[in-house]
């Protein structure tokens, strides 16, 4: 009859093109198309950012084997899902994870924490800390099973540590040589691109030059280039000056760049966001591609010795550290770098301890933790980081850059989820809550967009993050109304709720908002 029906039968020839399960011929579409799980519902999002449609949705096996417009197609299906007023849309894909520890381990495999915030697909290894053996970590996650899909960076830091230490030096040609070797088998055995973490030790030894040059071996395979900056504050050379340098790197090794967890971070830098998106814009324009994701909070999460600790006294080992750390010719210098790191992100009201094998420093702020043992709080972190590492939530962002950023076309939604902190729980439905229902910020369309098909086009993945044919089904139903955020500072690993129907590449895994305990994700690269 009209358009849409039309649509709905070209896209039913799609499926028997695909050679999908259905044995009717294009010719015979008053027969049932044969499916094994439908999908109805009034609001489907496909995740590229337009409105919802009335659709039904056909999964065969692995894939979305057909989409027609409600009730106008008529299917047979092992299941069918009605899903009514409820929301479908691909499932979420984040840029930006700390989860290989869960998922290579045997009781938290499943990943719940992100199948809960709708997350069907999670990248591993950024900062610089991704794997060197790529196809190793690959067989590990393969044979231990999985909840999510994970996609992997090869990191630029681990590839460092393997060929020069943690030495505070440039690397010589010869090293080079090596480290790009290993970048290089690693996008051979299936990364997605390069991580680096150039804040971090030993990242932050390396030269500009050093990382173009890995950078360029990513390019080659296609890979992205996705950076913790150098500076995201005043420590070094500052935000602006980092990333320029990111974007240098990217225009001379001419690949993808990718920026993590975009911020200001403290109150040096807050209200820089506009300048470093006219930055970002003025690159894009002269050609080079550019995109950042961001996680919806006014805290970071670090160990604190990251946090305040000036990197060279982390150089070359432990002990190293530990004997700066007790060097009376050192200390005073020691002491003036955390005490400005300190104010940089703050103050000591500003870090809050979350995970600490002292449990009763946990939910204590560094000037609380001081006042009690009566030190200063430069002389508190001396004494802590000589001791097993601890985590803090450091609040250090404005309000007026996160929402700055976080409207950007070239912007997606990560968690960077670590343990302490709640964005590993609530990242997605905490921005769906305050950004799309309370603020009106975003609106829902795009808001999936920003947690799927944009995100997906940003790692090359290019069968994942839409609700399209051939595409892999890896698909979500939440309640728009209860889909929501629950864990908080106080209590960070508590489950988001509203998630009511998930499948991970065709398996159902979350049937009437209940996990089935299935493990069907996969490592993937396309
Ligand atoms: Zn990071």
């Amino acid at each position: 009859m009209n358009k849409r029906l039309s649509t709905g039968l070209l896209f039913t020839s799609t499926l028997l093109a695909l050679g999908g399960c259905s044995q009717a011929p294009v010719a015979q579409q008053q027969q049932p198309v044969k499916v094994d799980v439908l999908i109805s519902s009034a609001q489907v999002y496909s995740g590229d950012g337009s409105a919802p449609q009335a659709l039904d949705i056909g999964v065969c096996g692995e894939l979305i084997c057909a989409m027609s417009e409600q009730g106008k197609v008529s299917y047979v299906a092992q299941k069918t899902i009605e899903a009514g007023d409820l929301i479908v849309s691909p499932g979420f894909i984040d840029p930006h994870t700390h989860s290989l520890s869960e998922l290579l381990s045997k009781d938290h495999n499943a990943n719940l924490n992100y199948l809960t915030q709708g997350v069907t697909t999670v990248v591993n290894g950024n900062d610089g800390a991704g794997a060197v053996d790529i196809a190793k970590l690959s067989a590990r996650l393969a044979s231990n099973g999985i909840g999510t899909n994970t996609a992997l960076f090869v990191g630029h830091g681990s590839v460092r540590k393997q060929v020069i230490g943690l030495a505070e030096r440039h690397a010589t040609s010869q090293e080079i040589g090596r480290m790009a070797q290993l970048v290089d088998q690693a996008m051979l055995d299936g990364a997605i691109g390069l991580s680096s973490g150039l804040y971090y030790v030993p990242g932050v030894y390396a030269s500009t030059q050093e990382v173009v040059a890995l950078a360029k071996v990513a390019a080659k395979h296609k890979g992205i280039y996705d950076t913790h900056l150098r500076d995201e504050s005043t420590f070094n050379i500052g935000f602006g000056q980092a990333v320029s340098e990111a974007i240098e790197i990217a225009k001379q090794a001419d690949i993808h760049l990718h920026i993590a967890h975009i911020k200001a971070l403290g109150v040096d830098v807050w209200g820089q966001s506009t300048p470093i998106i006219e930055k970002i814009e003025q690159a894009q324009a002269q050609g080079i591609s550019i995109s950042a994701d961001q996680y919806p909070w006014q805290a970071s999460g670090t160990h604190i010795r990251s946090a305040v600790v000036p990197k060279w006294v982390m150089a070359d080992s432990t002990s190293a550290f530990h004997q700066r750390l007790a060097d009376l010719q050192l200390l005073p210098k020691i002491r003036a770098q955390i005490s400005e790191n300190i104010r940089r992100r703050g103050g000591a009201d500003a870090l809050l301890v979350t995970v600490a094998d002292d449990k009763s420093l946990n939910g204590q702020t560094l000037a609380e933790i001081a006042k009690r043992r009566q030190q200063s709080a430069v002389d508190t972190v001396i004494a802590l980081v000589k001791g097993p590492k601890i985590r803090v939530a450091s609040f250090n962002m404005s309000a007026a850059d996160i929402e700055n950023f976080m409207v950007q076309p070239w912007v997606v939604t990560s968690s960077d989820g670590t343990n302490g902190h709640p964005r590993k729980y609530a990242s997605f439905p905490k921005k769906y809550r305050q950004y799309v229902r309370d603020k009106g910020l975003l609106s829902v369309a795009k808001f999936i967009a920003q947690s799927s098909s944009k995100t997906a086009k940003i790692l090359g993945l290019n069968k994942r993050g839409m609700l399209k044919v051939g595409h892999y089904a890896d698909i979500i139903i939440f309640d728009p109304k209860t889909f929501r955020d629950k864990a908080n500072f106080a209590q960070w690993n508590k489950l988001s709720t509203g998630v009511t129907t998930m499948m991970v590449n065709g398996q159902l895994t979350i049937e009437d908002s209940q996990y089935n305990g299935g493990l069907f994700g996969k490592v993937v690269n396309e």
